[in-house]
């Protein structure tokens, strides 16, 4: 049975349908990992481009799987989204980053923003608000550096029920940024009745900077929108030099890519901090 679970992860792409038992077998799979401890986070630097520094970070999940090795989100997050199983992965995702928050904290080390994923899916929990912030009770988590990254999709498929939800959690404290910005539904109007503080610029746009003038175009207008409605623009998957520069002469705000730095471990990402005096 091994072999076939095995199996069915390599060959997965989300849309495929893959038999009940072969399902169930995963799902018990990743009941496991939550129970074992199987799962890490990553933390991707944000840079501000004015100062040069680290401001914040992107918490990214990963599967160190006992035989596997490590597993990426792409292979079982969009299962977990259908499946339902994202809902208790979420919790412990946000647990996770709470303590690493703390950790940080008691070592005298302050980031600005911790962006962590919410998936469309964790809307469809009633608990989601209740839960959410019972944890942050319980772990004493720094609400105002906490930021729930949501794609547009996520909002599309419940407006008012989202809504309530990110009003409620904005109580608290908690900042939002628009995952993906410029792939989804894009409608403005969202932007103005949501509690939202950052957009981030899907990849797909900034790897076709130079190439495309379209690409350009349309991260300069992403770029102007945010400027316009006071928000935070943070661009993704930066890699090279060019696409650097032209981030800069456009007057983006942050940036998150391979060209400063993958997604590495908790303790690599605490000691690209700088340390208090
Ligand atoms: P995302 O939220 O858009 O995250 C950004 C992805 O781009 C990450 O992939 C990151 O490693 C990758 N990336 C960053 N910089 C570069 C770059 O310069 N070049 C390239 N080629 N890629 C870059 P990752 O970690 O594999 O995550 C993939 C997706 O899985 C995420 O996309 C997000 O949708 C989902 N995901 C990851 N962690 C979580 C989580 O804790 N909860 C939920 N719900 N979803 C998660
Ligand atoms: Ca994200
Ligand atoms: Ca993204
Ligand atoms: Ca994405």
């Amino acid at each position: 049975a091994k072999q076939i679970h095995g199996c069915s992860y390599s060959i997965y792409r989300p849309g495929m349908e893959l038999s009940n038992d072969k399902t169930a077998g995963l799902e018990s799979e990743i009941m496991t990992a939550l129970r074992a401890e199987q799962f890490v986070l990553f933390y991707q630097p944000r840079i501000d481009l004015r100062s040069g520094k680290i401001v914040g970070a992107e918490a990214l999940i990963r599967w160190q799987h006992p035989t596997r090795g490590m597993i990426m989100p792409g292979d079982f997050i969009p299962l977990c989204e259908r499946n339902g199983l994202i809902v208790p992965i979420g919790y412990w995702t946000i647990r996770q980053a709470g303590l690493h928050l703390k950790e940080l904290k008691e070592a005298g080390i302050h980031i600005d923003r911790l962006g962590v994923n919410l998936s469309f899916r964790q809307f469809k929990d009633d608990m989601l608000v209740d839960t959410i912030k019972r944890i942050i009770k319980q772990e004493d988590i720094d609400t105002s550096v906490l930021e729930f990254e949501l794609t547009e999709s996520a909002i599309f498929n419940d407006e008012n029920h989202v809504r309530e939800c990110l009003d409620s959690l904005a109580e608290e404290g908690i900042t939002f940024s628009l995952d993906d910005f410029g792939t989804g539904y894009s409608s403005f109007s969202l932007l103005h009745k949501l509690p939202i503080s950052a957009l981030k610029i899907d990849r797909s746009f900034v790897s076709h900077l130079h190439e495309s003038s379209e690409a350009e175009e349309i991260v300069h207008s992403i770029i102007s929108l945010a400027h316009n409605m006071k928000l935070t623009v943070v661009a993704e998957g930066v890699e090279t030099r060019e696409q650097l520069d032209f981030l800069i002469q456009d007057n983006c705000d942050q940036i998150q890519g391979y060209f400063y730095s993958p997604p590495v471990s908790f303790n690599d990402f605490k000691r690209m901090l700088p340390k208090p005096n």
